[in-house]
């Protein structure tokens, strides 16, 4: 994310909070994955919307020919509205409604991953009723430990996502004989910010063991989703605003035993989208406690709602910094809860009222969690064409 004059003087006339998207660093981050999937021939990728929502990112989205993974019927026609076609939109979810099911159906979208028999009845009961079949893929739980990289026996009862491995054959082969359902492929999803290609690894060799024990019970697959969960650099995100593609795609390229025609499907979301967005946040009063300097802002979880939900840190910056010297701040929101508190002693140039702050990295899970508590209202988003329009360059 590059904050030039042109964008700093622009900032100053757009009412705070906001958040800012750098549509330059977008292209760069979508090309590199473009580019970098093409390793492997007939990948797919696509966009995980529960990221970020934003219509224009979608259309973004749909330019660079990417799909969409979606997660309920509210994504699904977000997407559709901004031209993605429906052949690359895949539905996933434990809990898909009935109606969200037959929005679905109705699209005729690429795909729903189904994560239980149950739901897979469902579809094709409510497939059948408006006369279609609907391609399926089937989640798989592979048992994988994102965090740890090693083989873990998680309790199969206590995850809610997926089918169990020991439930695999008997769901594809009743996928397989279900009428308005057509056995497509088969889906996994092991974690969120992995960065390490270790997992991705270890996941390759298990749908290898997959797809040989579907092979020997005479099973074709037509189709694999590796999932998402490619992890960014919150700590350097100016150092490394770009993910490493290359070495994500060439761990499948390696290791991941494709079987011929198989196509693939990946589903990035933070990989996408969180480094070209920022919250531009305005200082409000800066309080000198005995022991502390806080730097009181403008936002709050309402607006980016990681810190507080899963202790998350994003870099912070003082984008209108004049003063070399560096003191510490706790930055911290409006909102009448401590946990509302962006970083705390983060060391940064003397920070006065009306300062503009940058919190980086927020493309991601920033603006589709905002709230209206305390009744504030949503902020608005501003790509960079819309800054420099307003700014009347
Ligand atoms: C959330 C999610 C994704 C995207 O995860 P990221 O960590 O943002 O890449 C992809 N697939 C499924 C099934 C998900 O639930």
């Amino acid at each position: 994310m590059k904050f030039d004059k042109t964008i700093l003087n622009a900032f100053g006339q757009i009412e705070t909070p906001f958040y800012y998207y750098d549509t330059a660093l977008l292209g760069q981050t979508f090309d590199a994955a473009r580019q970098a999937s093409l390793q492997i021939p007939n990948t797919t990728v696509h966009f995980a919307v529960k990221s970020n929502a934003n219509p224009r990112v979608l259309q973004y989205v749909r330019d660079a020919g990417f799909g969409a993974d979606c997660v309920s019927g509210g994504e699904i026609e977000l997407c559709i509205k901004a031209g993605i076609s429906a052949d690359k939109i895949m539905f996933a979810g434990v809990g898909k409604t009935d109606k969200e099911i037959m929005l679905a159906i109705s699209n005729d979208i690429l795909c729903f991953n189904v994560e239980s028999l149950e739901e897979l009845d469902i579809i094709n009961q409510l497939a059948g009723q408006m006369d279609k079949t609907v391609n399926v893929a089937l989640r798989i739980n592979p048992n994988i430990d994102a965090h740890t990289h090693e083989y873990i026996t998680t309790g199969l009862e206590d995850n809610k996502f997926g089918i169990a491995l020991d439930d695999m054959l008997k769901a594809v082969k009743h996928a397989i004989n279900l009428p308005n359902v057509n056995y497509y492929g088969l889906h996994f999803h092991i974690g969120s910010q992995i960065l390490n290609y270790n997992s991705f690894r270890i996941l390759s060799s298990r749908i290898n063991k997959i797809q040989d024990a579907l092979e020997a019970a005479g099973i074709q697959t037509c189709s694999i989703n590796v999932g998402g969960g490619l992890g960014i650099d919150y700590d350097k995100p100016q150092d490394n605003p770009l993910p490493d593609f290359n070495k994500y795609f060439a761990t499948f390229k390696k290791y991941l035993r494709l079987r011929p025609n198989q196509v693939i499907h990946c589903e990035l979301g933070r990989a996408l989208s969180a480094q070209w967005g920022s919250l531009i946040t305005r200082t409000i009063f800066v309080k000198r406690t005995r022991t502390k300097r806080f730097a009181i802002v403008d936002a709050g979880f309402t607006e980016l709602i990681r810190p507080a939900l899963y202790q998350a840190h994003h870099k912070i910056i003082n984008l209108s910094a004049t003063d070399k010297k560096r003191h510490r701040y706790d930055v911290v929101g409006p909102i009448c809860e401590s946990t509302d508190t962006f970083g705390t002693d983060e060391l940064l140039p003397t920070v006065e009222r009306g300062h503009l702050l940058a919190i980086l990295s927020a493309g991601a899970y920033g603006e589709v969690m905002a709230s209206q508590y305390n009744c504030r209202p949503l902020v608005k988003a501003y790509c960079t064409e819309d800054i420099i329009k307003q700014s009347g360059h």
